[in-house]
């Protein structure tokens, strides 16, 4: 607002400086003029004009000056001998300039008080305008009689319009509608508060916390109205119904797991109680900070740690503590029905074999293994050591270990009963196998003893020559010096199978002992009209073999050959080859060909078998203990006819190479 006609003109700095000329005024007419009136009855006058605008201290200032004026002008005029009616004028004008420095101060702390209480209104309306929830003020009647701006932002409604028509609560939902009214009629003067939902300005409902307070009368008492706030909760209402729904749904999971648990748990308690197989869970939770510690100090084993820290293993087992056992483990160690078996853990067995349960547990423990299996024995009721097969489970997050096991006392017994059978066996096995190398020994002397008979005829013959024929008869002498040989090696071989069961095995060079063998025959061979032809492709033709054995397989696969060349029905030469061929897996590979007449198709299979022969003075043993002598050092023979017509022996031995490998890799 403009300043109005003469408050324009005495405004800003020109209201001081004509205060004090007006002061000045009056003090030289009441000085120097000397009216005997009371002129100084006017400072009030100059403290209006300088004071009236100023504050406190100004006022304050302007009063002391126009007091100290009129004692002045007094002093000067009428002392030394004042008059009483100066005397009565100072006093007069002293209280008129007081009282209005008094009234001056009075209407300032008016002003001042106005001021704040303006400034305070500001401020609660800018707080009411700008808190973001509803405000709303009622009568003692309920007629709202005040509304904040969030009211309009919130519902889209006119917070004047409803003020006027009184209708707000018709935004709210209709099922809560009657709820806040009744709230109204029968909560009496209590606090009250109620969540509603009101359509907002985008017409969806939103949920409000509503508070309402009653205003008392500071007089009467008497209720003068209410103050309230709507708070919008919405976010809140609907997280919770949602967190409500989901613990519902929650809980309702929880009861179907824990119903799913319960019949699980009770199948498995009926399985646990009625299984034949004995099953123990320990807990082991006590004794893991020891094997951890164990473990933590760098040592190797349990074993070593107790060795370091006598007593070690000791508390761990007292850390081991048997949670539950079913039936079939309290019938199998002799308890029955009892439960006496839960208190002592794991009592040592008498005479037990291998590592007890409670290390083994332990050790699987300290080697953080979760599976463990074996057999051991479990101490019986009578201190009987059990022998068991066992499974172990170990669940390290709840150091439980889960044990089944398995009474084996039955099987161990049988397993005597076996061993004691395979003895008796191998005894009369043995009785058989003589029975079998003696039949072998008639075989295989048979030949060197014919030879024998043969070449000494010989020898006599080329003796009885005239002159008689001495390089010839050394020649014979010879071989029979070397068939002598044979017989000798032959019995020694069959003596040494039958004390020890196996003849040794070394490398042999094939090459060497087809030539020797070949020398033997040499005799039979050129008698069946046979010729021998050797072939090796091997350089090394190394085989690990017995000497013995297959020189004994070349003579007999030989002078099958032999006979099967002399009984052609065209007679004449034929030949023998022996193919020596390199085999797969650091095998070699021996054929030996014949062009005879070959092997019937229907005797292929029977070959091997003992006895089985087709000539008339054969024993059919020959292929028999051929195979065996293969078969022993790692190969095999089979039979068939070549492409030429006769027949084909194959076998396989192993190389020295591959026999080192298989001897490492054991
Ligand atoms: P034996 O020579 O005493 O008959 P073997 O076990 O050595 O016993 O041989 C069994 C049978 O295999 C022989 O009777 C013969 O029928 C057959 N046989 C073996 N080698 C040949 C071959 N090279 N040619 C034809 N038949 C053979």
């Amino acid at each position: 607002m403009a300043p109005r006609g003469a408050e324009r003109i005495l405004s800003g700095a020109a209201r001081p400086v004509l205060a004090l000329l007006l002061a000045g005024i009056i003090f030289v007419t009441d000085e120097k003029v000397g009216f005997h009136a009371a002129v100084s009855v006017l400072y009030p006058l100059v403290l209006v004009l300088g004071a009236g605008r100023s504050g406190r201290r100004g006022i304050h200032a302007w009063t002391a000056l126009c007091l100290a004026l009129p004692v002045i002008s007094f002093i000067s005029v009428h002392m030394p001998r004042p008059g009483a009616e100066a005397a009565l004028r100072l006093t007069f004008a002293l209280a008129v300039t007081g009282l209005t420095g008094a009234l001056l101060n009075g209407r300032l702390r008016l002003r001042e008080a106005r001021d704040a209480r303006a400034s305070s209104e500001e401020t609660l309306r800018q707080f009411a305008e700008l808190i973001p929830q509803i405000l709303f003020r009622t009568d003692a009647g309920g007629r709202l009689t005040y509304l904040n701006p969030w009211f309009t932002r919130l519902t889209g409604r006119s917070a004047g319009e409803a003020l006027a028509r009184q209708h707000w609560h018709e935004a709210l939902h209709p099922e809560d509608r009657d709820r806040y009214l009744r709230l109204h009629t029968e909560a009496g003067l209590s606090p009250q508060r109620i969540h509603v939902r009101a359509r907002d300005s985008a017409g969806q409902y939103r949920w409000l916390l509503l508070h309402r307070r009653p205003r008392l009368d500071p007089v009467t008492g008497a209720l003068a109205g209410w103050y309230g706030s709507g708070i919008d909760v919405d976010a809140e209402v609907r997280a919770a119904a949602e967190i409500r729904d989901l613990n519902a749904r929650l809980e309702r999971l929880a009861a179907q797991r824990e119903e799913a648990l319960r019949r699980s748990e009770h199948r498995f308690r009926a399985l646990f109680d009625d299984l034949n197989i004995a099953f123990a869970e320990h807990d082991l939770s006590a004794a893991k900070p020891l094997v951890d510690a164990a473990r933590d100090a760098g040592a190797g084993s349990l074993a070593a740690h107790d060795a370091a820290h006598p007593g070690y293993i000791a508390r761990c087992l007292a850390g081991i503590r048997l949670v539950s056992a079913n039936r079939a483990m309290l019938q199998m160690l002799g308890y029955g029905e009892e439960t006496g078996l839960l208190s002592p853990a794991w009592p040592a067995p008498r005479g037990g074999r291998g590592a007890q349960m409670p290390l083994i547990q332990l050790e699987a423990l300290f080697d953080g293994r979760c599976h463990v299996s074996g057999s051991t024995t479990l101490p019986g009721r009578d201190g009987r050591a059990l022998p068991v097969a066992f499974g172990l489970n170990l669940i390290p997050e709840s150091c439980t270990a889960l044990s089944t096991f398995i009474d084996i006392s039955e099987q161990e017994a049988a397993h005597a009963a076996m061993l004691a059978a395979q003895s008796s066996l191998a005894r009369a096995g043995r009785a058989a196998t003589m029975g079998a190398l003696s039949t072998s020994l008639a075989h295989e002397l048979n030949q060197p003893v014919q030879a024998l008979t043969t070449e000494i005829d010989t020898i006599r013959r080329w003796l009885q020559r005239d002159p008689p024929e001495m390089a010839r008869a050394l020649r014979t002498l010879d071989r029979l010096a070397g068939n002598g040989a044979r017989i000798a090696a032959i019995m020694r071989r069959t003596r040494a199978q039958l004390v020890t069961g196996e003849a040794p095995a070394m490398p042999l060079d094939l090459r060497a002992l087809l030539r020797e063998t070949s020398a033997l025959l040499e005799g039979d061979l050129s008698h069946r009209s046979a010729r021998l032809q050797v072939e090796c492709t091997l350089d090394d033709p190394q085989v690990i073999a017995d000497r013995i054995g297959l020189q004994q397989v070349f003579v007999n696969v030989l002078l099958n050959a032999a006979e099967a060349i002399a009984a052609r029905p065209g007679g004449g030469h034929g030949l023998i080859r022996v193919l020596v061929r390199e085999a797969p897996d650091d095998m070699a590979c021996i054929r030996i060909r014949d062009d005879g007449p070959g092997i019937a198709p229907q005797h292929l299979e029977k070959l091997f078998e003992p006895f089985f022969t087709t000539r008339a003075q054969g024993m059919g043993m020959g292929l028999h203990i051929c195979r065996g002598i293969i078969e022993r050092f790692g190969g095999t023979i089979s039979a068939g006819n070549h492409v030429g017509g006769g027949a084909e022996i194959r076998f396989t031995l192993p190389r020295p190479r591959a026999r080192a490998c298989a001897e490492h890799a054991a």
